[in-house]
């Protein structure tokens, strides 16, 4: 999810958290006062219609005073007015001064004279008999004379006014009680209602409650109910009257509160656009604008490229933007060392042969032609480096390299140490007599004379040329010819250039080229074979053992014998696959004659690069345990010529085979420095005296000086003896009466193929 996007969601959604919060929080509180506004409001209303029906019960008793004290009233009373009744009171009576019913009664109780008249409905009531009766139990309570009270009459709740009757003058005695009244029936109510604008409601009530009593409370989320109870005097009958109104203060409340949130909304989502805005400008956009550099970079790869924020501020970013910066800067720089490191020289400072690798490879590639490699090779450095000293050598190729980079810099070439004293240059020329002229100038400047801190000195060139694409099609082969060809004019007398393309076709460097190409492919081709010579005792002359010895059928050159492939592929690093090869097949085939009763040792050469190797010793393990040869019948030969350049490794190889119990035999006795401190050294069990040792025995007098003489030792040391190229009879006479050896030569037989052997020699010994 995009950063943008996250952030919209966290503002959002944190303000939507904030907000609901703000409302859970709020809203209580904010409705919480209305709700007493409401119900205070409703009292008072309801307070209203109390203070309205109290004023008229005192309008009443008002009215009633007038008339109690009223001279008629008096004299109808005492029976000296009879028609006092007929006369005053009438339905007008009634209508005029709003009362819905008047009675007399005397002191007694008796009722004098009772009368309805219905305001409301302006109609006259018929009042039973025991309507007045209702007020006599009342009307004995000193504290309702002169008062109005609630009574429940047969017409319902009514105010009620006691009042004595008395003479005008307020005197007494008082004949009787006048009592007049109102019905408060919903007529009542609904007028009092209308008066005061409010809606008002009549109801019995249950229970008994005080009168004129007021509540308030709310009966729904919109209306309260406010309540104004009545009880008759004589609590046996309560009424309500109720007042339902609309909750104003807190719908006004709601609505306010609904605004108020409407806007809180409104501003909530302008502050989370504002604050994506801000974030957006100051942060966001940067950070994209950052992260898309920084893929830039990574997919162009390019290691100059910087951050360059389009907006600048004095922040963390910014700190980011130079910190990022300076890691490329570093990493670049580092880039840089490694990429010196890895192409450049680091003693002259020019490229390396990587470096000249890869432009050469280029260029082939391009097949920008033509060009030709100029091979540099210092005649002399040697001698300096070992007689001066490491320093004043490495000074010398310094100068060296001044003297040559500048020419072939002139000529658009560029030049490089291929290693140790050679250098190579690469020219965009193929004109013989330019590059002749250009090594000769080469030659001459590295020719002049030398100050080296004290010394002073002088060396030569060799220069080979080797030109694409007459002379190869990639940069090996090109290496390798101008390589050649500076052999060849080491090889005539140093300081010289050759071409290779005049080197002559014989020429044993082209030859070994050719070879060694096609090796690569003999091993796979099936066109190696592995001939056995034989090895007898010198007494009775029974066979011992064999040798096996490598055989290359060249398909166009016939055979060739491995003194000339072997150290080719010993260059081209075939040997080890070669000499597995070998082990391999010369074990399987002496297996096979074990099995058909021929118990001879296996003699196998193994040369330098398999000794270096470790993995022939686990190969040796892997084909002993396959075909369960015994160990003691192997013996495994080392070149006598081979240790002294690889002493330590050789220790190490013939430790790993006396381990196994395998037998070791140093080759070609004689040929190389013959220094008998090897044996010290060696855990050699057979010396193989070479050739030219028996040559020219018994003839040549020195030759049988040092031969006895030699046997003396090694019968002094106590090793076997195997004496090769026996060719006539007198030299193993000749060994037979020095020692007690083993022979092998052409006298017996030549190395043969397997199957000649099988046929001739083994057949006929089983014969004999
Ligand atoms: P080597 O191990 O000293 O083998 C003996 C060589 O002397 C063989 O040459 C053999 O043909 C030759 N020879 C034996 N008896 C006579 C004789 O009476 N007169 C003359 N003139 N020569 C005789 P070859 O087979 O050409 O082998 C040459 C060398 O190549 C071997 O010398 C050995 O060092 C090496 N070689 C041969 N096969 C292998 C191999 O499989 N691995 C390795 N690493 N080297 C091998
Ligand atoms: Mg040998
Ligand atoms: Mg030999």
């Amino acid at each position: 999810m995009k950063l943008k996007v996250k952030t919209l969601l966290v503002v959002s959604s944190t303000m939507l958290l904030f907000l609901a919060l703000l409302s859970s929080v709020l809203q209580p509180y904010l409705f919480k006062d209305s709700l007493t506004l409401d119900r205070t409001n409703t009292m008072k209303e309801l307070t209203d219609v109390k203070n309205t029906i109290i004023t008229e019960m005192d309008n009443l008793n008002g009215t009633n005073r007038d008339w109690a004290v009223w001279d008629d009233a008096y004299s109808y009373m005492t029976g000296k007015y009879p028609n006092f009744t007929k006369v005053n009171v009438s339905n007008d009576t009634f209508e005029n001064d709003q009362v819905d019913f008047l009675v007399f009664l005397t002191n007694q109780g008796k009722v004098f004279f009772q009368k309805g008249y219905d305001t409301a409905t302006h109609k006259p009531i018929q009042l039973n008999k025991s309507f007045a009766e209702t007020f006599i139990p009342i009307m004995q309570n000193a504290d309702v004379t002169n008062h109005t009270v609630l009574v429940n009459t047969d017409l319902g709740l009514t105010m009620s006014s006691f009042q004595k009757i008395y003479r005008g003058n307020g005197d007494g005695p008082s004949p009787g009680i006048l009592i007049m009244g109102r019905i408060m029936d919903h007529n009542l109510v609904n007028e009092l209602g209308e008066n005061l604008s409010v809606n008002l409601s009549l109801h019995h009530y249950q229970k008994k409650t005080a009168s004129f009593k007021v509540i308030a409370e709310p009966i729904s989320e919109t209306k309260i109910k406010g309540s104004l109870y009545l009880s008759d005097y004589t609590k046996k009958a309560s009424y309500v009257i109720n007042l339902v109104v609309k909750r104003d203060f807190y719908l006004q409340k709601k609505a306010n509160i609904k605004q108020l949130f409407f806007y809180i909304i409104l501003s909530t989502l302008f502050l989370i656009m504002l604050i994506i805005f801000l974030l957006n400008r100051f942060i966001l956009s940067r950070v994209h604008d950052l992260s898309r550099q920084l893929d830039d970079i990574q997919d162009k790869k390019d290691i100059h490229a910087r951050i360059k924020l389009f907006k600048r501020h004095r922040d963390e970013l910014a700190n980011l933007e130079n910190s990022i910066n300076r890691m490329l800067s570093s990493l670049e720089e580092k880039h840089n060392a490694v990429i010196n490191l890895a192409y450049y020289d680091q003693l002259t400072g020019i490229p390396n042969r990587y470096l000249f690798f890869e432009e050469l490879n280029q260029r082939i590639e391009i097949q920008q032609g033509p060009f030709s490699i100029l091979f540099f090779d210092l005649d002399g450095f040697k001698w300096v480096n070992d007689s001066l000293g490491h320093s004043v050598g490495d000074a010398l190729l310094i100068s060296v390299c001044e003297r040559i980079q500048p020419i072939i810099a002139k000529n658009n070439g560029l030049l490089a140490r291929y290693g140790g004293d050679e250098f190579v240059a690469l020219l965009p020329t193929f004109d013989k007599s330019e590059l002749e002229e250009i090594a000769r100038t080469v030659m001459q400047e590295v020719g002049r004379e030398y100050q080296l801190d004290s010394f002073k000195t002088y060396v030569t060139a060799s220069v080979g040329i080797s030109i694409f694409p007459q002379d190869g099609d990639t940069a090996e082969q090109l290496l390798q010819k101008a390589d050649i060809a500076m052999y060849e004019a080491k090889r005539n007398g140093k300081n010289k250039v050759q071409f290779y393309h005049d080197l002559s076709n014989a020429n044993s460097y082209k030859n070994i080229l050719e070879l060694e190409k096609d090796l690569k492919t003999a091993l796979f081709k099936n066109q190696l074979e592995l001939y056995y010579q034989i090895i007898v005792n010198g007494r009775d002359k029974q066979i011992t053992g064999v040798e096996a010895l490598l055989r290359w059928n060249h398909p166009t050159r016939g055979i060739i014998s491995p003194a000339r492939f072997i150290p080719i592929a010993e260059e081209s690093g075939l040997m080890p696959a070669i000499g597995m090869w070998v082990l391999e097949e010369a074990v399987k085939q002496m297996k096979q004659w074990h099995q058909q009763g021929f118990h001879l040792t296996l003699s196998v050469n193994v040369s330098k690069s398999q000794m270096k190797d470790y993995s022939f010793i686990e190969k040796l393990d892997h084909v002993l345990n396959k075909y369960q040869f015994p160990l003691s019948m192997l013996q495994i030969e080392i070149t006598e010529s081979d240790i002294e350049h690889y002493l330590n490794e050789i220790i190490k190889f013939t430790g790993e085979l006396k381990k196994r119990g395998v037998k070791i035999a140093l080759d070609d006795f004689g040929v190389g420095t013959s220094s008998l401190l090897f044996l010290k050294e060696l855990p050699v069990d057979t010396i193989k005296i070479d050739r030219s040792f028996i040559i020219k025995i018994p003839a040549e007098k020195f030759d049988a000086i040092l031969l006895s003489g030699l046997f003396e030792v090694i019968k002094g040391l106590n090793l076997d003896v195997i004496v090769e190229g026996i060719e006539r009879e007198e030299q193993i006479d000749f060994v037979n009466s020095h020692i007690e050896g083993k022979l092998q030569g052409y006298y017996f037989s030549r190395p043969i193929a397997a199957s000649e052997l099988e046929n001739e020699i083994l057949a006929k010994r089983n014969g004999s």
